[in-house]
């Protein structure tokens, strides 16, 4: 009988399959996990932007990189603390706080071996009010209903500083909701709150759904607190949220912000951090393509600026490399 040249095919290409895999297990299959945010935000496209690239080269190095959404900055740096997540996006000032031992980290002190990896996009504080509330500024927030975020996320410890600075407790507001990213918009749209806080880049989903869902505002953060934070903290920066971007908010409006960064532990191995550098800037022009939060990177100011714990020694190797550190 004249062979099935179908079957002869598939059984070369399970064949091929089978040495392949058999490969990938001599170089050991690794794991690592993106602890990002609540998918309505940017952390978490921009975590599967860089695990996508990872796992396109996985047959070079064997990592298979998967994309959790997690409640936020401070959840993700206690995760790496303990040995739950490989990597995390976090905010500029978590990533210093959690590193210094300072902050909401002074009780579980210093994690020493918190490494950076790289910054990313800016995360502008971004108040969003119902049109009907009248809130236009950020002390306007006072008597108001207020979505005050998730504890574990980086806006809930932003906004519990800023709150220090400005001698505000929740009792201020007549309702401190805790609602995480993902409902925040609803709650808002549902007329359960007057406003919610978010420190997110931009152009972001939720800010999206809350402008398109229903009548709502993006408020000014400005004060003499707010200039002392971005004086006394090299991670704070002015920022403005460009009029235009989200319905009916057609001016720019002023505010200050926080840096997003990528961060680790010592512990991860260096072969794994610098493959996973590698996936992201070996294909740059691919990366910064799959969100526009990431349009204007520039992979010599990801290393150099926004960066507080020390790099990490797989990601150091990779810079060298390429000439962008000494
Ligand atoms: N900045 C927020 C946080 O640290 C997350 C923003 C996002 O998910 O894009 O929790």
């Amino acid at each position: 009988m004249k062979p099935n040249t179908t079957t002869g095919v598939v059984l070369a290409a399970l064949l091929g399959g089978a040495i392949f895999a058999a490969g990938a297990t001599a170089q050991e299959q690794r794991f690592v996990s993106v602890g990002t945010g609540g998918v309505t935000g940017v952390y978490y496209p921009v975590g599967g932007a860089i695990c996508r690239l990872m796992n396109q080269t996985r047959r070079e190095h064997g990592i298979r990189c998967s994309v959790e959404s997690t409640g936020g900055s401070v959840f993700n740096v206690n995760a790496i603390k303990a040995g739950e997540l490989e990597f995390g996006v976090v905010q500029s000032d978590v990533q210093y706080n959690a590193y210094n031992g300072k902050a909401g980290f002074t009780e579980g002190g210093a994690h020493a071996d918190l490494r950076a990896v790289f910054s990313l996009h800016a995360e502008p504080l971004t108040i969003v009010a119902r049109s009907d509330s009248g809130i236009t500024k950020l002390d306007e927030l006072k008597g108001k209903r207020v979505n005050v975020g998730n504890p574990g996320s980086g806006q809930r410890a932003l906004m519990e500083l800023l709150m220090a600075e400005k001698g505000w407790t929740m009792s201020d507001f007549a309702l401190a909701s805790e609602l995480a990213p993902a409902e925040q918009s609803q709650a808002l749209c549902d007329n359960n709150v007057d406003a919610f806080v978010y420190t997110v880049g931009h152009p972001a989903g939720s800010i999206q759904e809350a402008t398109t869902s229903c009548d709502s505002v993006i408020a000014a953060a400005e004060g003499p607190e707010i200039d002392k934070l971005v004086a006394d903290n090299p991670y704070y920066f002015k920022a403005t949220i460009p009029g235009g971007m989200y319905r009916g908010n057609p001016n720019d409006v002023s505010t200050f912000g926080v840096g997003a960064t990528v961060v680790t532990s010592a512990n991860v191995p260096d072969e794994v951090v610098y493959e996973f550098v590698k996936a992201v800037f070996a294909d740059f022009d691919a990366f910064k393509a799959l969100h526009p939060a990431l349009a204007n990177l520039d992979p010599q100011r990801m290393v150099s600026q926004g960066n507080s714990a020390p790099l990490h020694p797989g990601a150091e190797k990779y810079y060298k490399e390429q000439g962008w550190l000494q």
